[in-house]
């Protein structure tokens, strides 16, 4: 009989036909290759284990097959053709033999050839579509490999026909006739599940899952990045301390529970905690058998569906299970319903399973054969496409190798010490839960070893000694370096260092002459013009504190805003700066009415706020000294030519204007538009990350050659990188900060060439003495990757708010972490850090939807 003639045609089942279709999608790809290897630990009859091989695949019908579109008469009415599995029949030596005992290091050799052999795809319409191969370590350790596509055989298969192969060998040793072949055809695992589809337990089965998800939660990650899908994955396997699982056997025993809720539940108080969700789901691979013959014959039935967890943060650990337990009994219940229906049935899009989560495998099935005296454990090389996350266990409390915790990830998605990370939290949750099952959700610590150091303290603003000094000291040594140079321009007119100077001293005096001082305010309400730099000048110089309002601004604005700050004077007319028989000499304390303290206020800056009636933020010298002082040192561009557009109502351009006049810049005052680079290219400006598109459309002459300071808002890596590609040689720095916190307390430094990642851009470090917190609800610090609200603390702080003690109180709170009596202030923004130390910003507390 030729070969042809003894081929089988098999029909195929559901799962088979899902894989088959998937891998159409990337005929090339290695996604759908599945395998592991059994570590035997003792003497292996090579010989026997080819005969026990041999015998074992020709009972098995899954490991012979390959696939074939009919095109025969019998194909589907509507023409498609139908998807046939043929079987072929068994070679002679199934096993191959790789001796591996002379290689100089022969357990990296076997890992090599595994990972070769595990990234070869297969050709699903040539067979074979699995292999398996003995690699000899040593004399008594070998390697019993798999390698099969996941069309073909699941992990559950996997496991059955290797116990058979198991079987067939110790009985082969011992000179028995092994027992009767347990499998059946194919034809008949098929003809088993054919009765499903238009039966009434599918009914049921749909009620129930149409039922449990009327809507569906987003997907939930672990993950800093949003890019995706990769082809190989990243995988860290650790095995669990025999103490710890004798613990959780113990707990699981104890609440009558099995050992794939507790584990699900641990997983899942472990997303509560890094997410803050209390509704998700997870992937859950099944079995997908639930007839004798599909549970005795090695197949490709696995279906994956998703398990609906609803950790409450207050509540226990043991309620958490007890639910997990009985979802998963009811999961388990209707799992003959196929994955990829219910994912069509849902509208759910992003390709197959994307939008069911994480995967959680839990495989206490994973048996640990026994080759004659020689005891093997599994050890899975890889189980299929990795969405995002699979946190696969393997193994029980009473397996040889207890229970090994196995994370593989897309590697595009986490970095290894990310993954790391992430798979010592699952260990320390499971940790506290067996030592206290009674623990609430939101109480379990999620925090790796050193981890919380790392936030409060390593990654925080260093303290540093720093020269404490106010703004007109700054800038009067300033004047005294480059008397001559021009220190501003607008409207068609300029002003040296010199000028400036002279003009805002007498500006200082006349201002001082009509009661301005220390904790006084002046409202400026000029136009942008050399004037109105001048009157900000004069009256810091005066000790007092300037009310900036944009003189565009609605009169009702202006008014409340002034109506609210009550300034002794209000400058709102250029020409009342024509002061004449004033002194131009440098203004000192001798000419205050108070000597100048750090702890004056410099300017009062009213933010709307998103709600209610615009605050005055008022703000002391000790802080824009600080800042000034830190700007000059990293941001040496200031020191040529500043473009500066924003309104001085907004304490942005304190950036913009000062850090210019404290380094010898030249400050031009402009509209951001054709004409701004007439008084030649800036080497420095500060923006909103919304100005990236207009500078884009703009002569390249308007934007900064140098350094471009973006803040005020999210940015976002799509909208800087295509600014980027147009200005490559330009460092740019994504600063962030609430006018509480003195116009930014942490940025972000990109040098040109660094490439910055799509999505959020992070908003960098704290700046030297300043501290930034992520804390939780209840204050607490919340590890890396974690969202909570963002607290900024140190010499950056406002004093408050202007005649609204209530409203300060609320917003700047005692720091917990710092020294007795210093405060933090709530920013209102979540915020998380990310792996590498760098804080991200999220969103705002209030448009966080719980
Ligand atoms: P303001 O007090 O008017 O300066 O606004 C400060 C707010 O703007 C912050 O609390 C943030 O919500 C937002 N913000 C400032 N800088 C950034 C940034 N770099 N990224 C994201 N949001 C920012
Ligand atoms: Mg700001």
């Amino acid at each position: 009989m030729s070969d042809d003639a003894r081929t089988l045609r098999r029909p195929v089942t559901a799962a088979q036909l899902g894989i088959w279709v998937a891998q159409q999608l990337q005929p090339d790809s290695p996604l759908y290759n599945c395998g592991g290897y059994y570590e035997i630990d003792g003497p292996v009859d090579v010989d026997v284990l080819a005969e026990a091989v041999r015998r074992g695949v020709e009972e098995t019908e899954a490991l012979r097959s390959h696939f074939a579109e009919d095109t025969g008469p019998d194909h589907e009415p509507d023409g498609e053709p139908r998807l046939r599995q043929l079987v072929t029949p068994a070679g002679d030596r199934p096993l191959r033999v790789i001796d591996l005992r002379d290689t100089p290091d022969p357990e990296a050799a076997a890992h090599r050839w595994m990972a070769g052999e595990m990234a070869r795809p297969f050709d699903l319409g040539r067979g074979p579509l699995s292999a398996q191969t003995l690699l000899r370590l040593a004399d008594e350790r070998s390697f019993y490999v798999h390698r099969y596509h996941h069309a073909v055989l699941d992990g559950f298969g996997q496991s059955v026909y290797t116990d058979r192969v198991a079987a067939l060998y110790t009985a082969l040793l011992a000179g028995q006739e092994p027992p009767a072949s347990p499998f059946a055809t194919l034809d008949r695992v098929v003809a088993d599940e054919a009765s499903y589809p238009d039966s009434r337990r599918r009914r049921q089965d749909r009620a129930y899952w149409l039922d449990r998800f009327t809507e569906v939660p987003d997907p939930i990650t672990l993950a800093d990045r949003t890019a995706g899908s990769t082809h190989s994955s990243l995988r860290r396997v650790r095995t669990l301390d025999p103490d710890l699982v004798s613990r959780l056997a113990a707990l699981a025993e104890q609440s009558g529970v099995p050992w794939p809720a507790l584990a699900i539940a641990a997983t899942a108080a472990l997303y509560q905690r890094m997410t803050g969700r209390t509704d998700f789901t997870f992937a859950l691979p099944l079995a997908g058998r639930t007839g004798r013959t599909g549970l005795t014959t090695p197949s490709a039935m696995v279906n994956v569906l998703p398990i609906r967890v609803t950790p409450d943060p207050d509540r226990t650990f043991a309620e958490l299970t007890a639910d997990v337990a009985r979802s998963l009994a009811d999961v388990i219940r209707h799992q003959r319903f196929r994955g990829e229906d219910l994912v069509r049935e849902l509208g759910l899009s992003g390709g197959r399973q994307a939008r069911l989560g994480p995967t959680v495998n839990v495989m206490a099935f994973a048996g640990e054969p026994v080759f004659g005296d020689s005891p093997a454990t599994v050890h899975p090389l890889s189980t299929g496409p990795v969405n995002d996350l699979k946190v696969n266990f393997y193994g029980s409390a009473t397996s040889r190798g207890g229970i090994r915790l196995e994370f593989d990830a897309d590697p595009a998605l986490y970095r290894e010490d990310e993954l790391t990370a992430h798979q010592d939290r699952l260990v320390r949750v499971l940790e506290q839960v067996v030592a206290d099952p009674s623990v609430l959700v939101d109480r379990v610590d999620v925090f790796v070893a050193g981890e919380r150091e790392r936030v409060l303290v390593g990654w925080n603003g260093e303290s540093r000694v720093v020269r404490e000094v106010s703004l007109p000291v700054l800038f009067g040594e300033q004047v005294v370096r480059t008397p001559d140079a021009v220190a501003v321009v607008a409207g068609g007119r300029s002003l040296t260092y010199r000028e400036l100077d002279a003009w805002s001293n007498r500006v200082a005096r006349w201002l001082i002459g009509r009661g301005v001082g220390a904790e006084s305010f002046v409202g400026v309400v000029l136009p942008r013009s050399v004037e109105l730099v001048v009157a900000l000048l004069g009256v810091v110089k005066a000790g007092g504190a300037y009310v900036p309002v944009d003189a565009g601004s609605p009169a009702e604005r202006v008014a409340q805003v002034l109506g609210d700050a009550r300034p002794v004077l209000v400058i709102d007319d250029p020409s009342m700066l024509d002061v004449s028989g004033f002194s131009d000499a440098v203004v000192s304390d001798v000419d205050r009415r108070v000597g100048l303290s750090l702890s004056h206020p410099v300017y009062v800056v009213f933010t709307s706020g998103s709600t209610g009636r615009p605050k005055g933020v008022v703000v002391e010298h000790r802080s824009v000294g600080a800042y000034l002082v830190r700007a000059r040192e990293v941001y040496g561009d200031a020191a040529g030519l500043s473009l500066l557009h924003s309104s001085v109502a907004f304490d942005l351009s304190v950036t913009g204007l000062y850090a210019p006049l404290v380094s010898g810049g030249c400050v031009v005052l402009a509209e951001l538009d054709e004409r701004a680079g007439e008084f030649g290219r800036p080497s420095f400006m500060k923006v909103t990350p919304s100005h990236l598109g207009l500078l884009e459309v703009l002569p390249a002459g308007v934007s900064a050659s140098g350094m471009l300071v973006t803040g005020g808002e999210a940015l976002v890596g799509e909208a800087l990188d295509s600014w980027r590609s147009v200005h490559p040689g330009v460092v740019v720095v994504n600063a962030y900060g609430p006018t509480e916190a003195t116009v930014n307390c942490t940025d972000f430094r990109i040098e040109p060439g660094e490439v910055v990642g799509s999505g959020a851009v992070p908003i960098g470090r704290p700046f030297w003495n300043t501290r930034a917190y992520v804390l939780d609800g209840a204050l607490r610090p919340v590890p890396p990757g974690v969202a909570g609200e963002l607290y900024v603390a140190g010499v950056v702080l406002a004093r408050g708010y202007w005649g609204r003690a209530d409203l300060t109180a609320e917003r700047f709170v005692a720091d917990p972490f710092g020294p007795a009596g210093v405060r933090m202030y709530r920013t209102g923004d979540v915020a998380r850090w990310n792996a590498d130390g760098q804080l991200v910003y999220v969103g705002r507390v209030d448009d966080q939807v719980k």
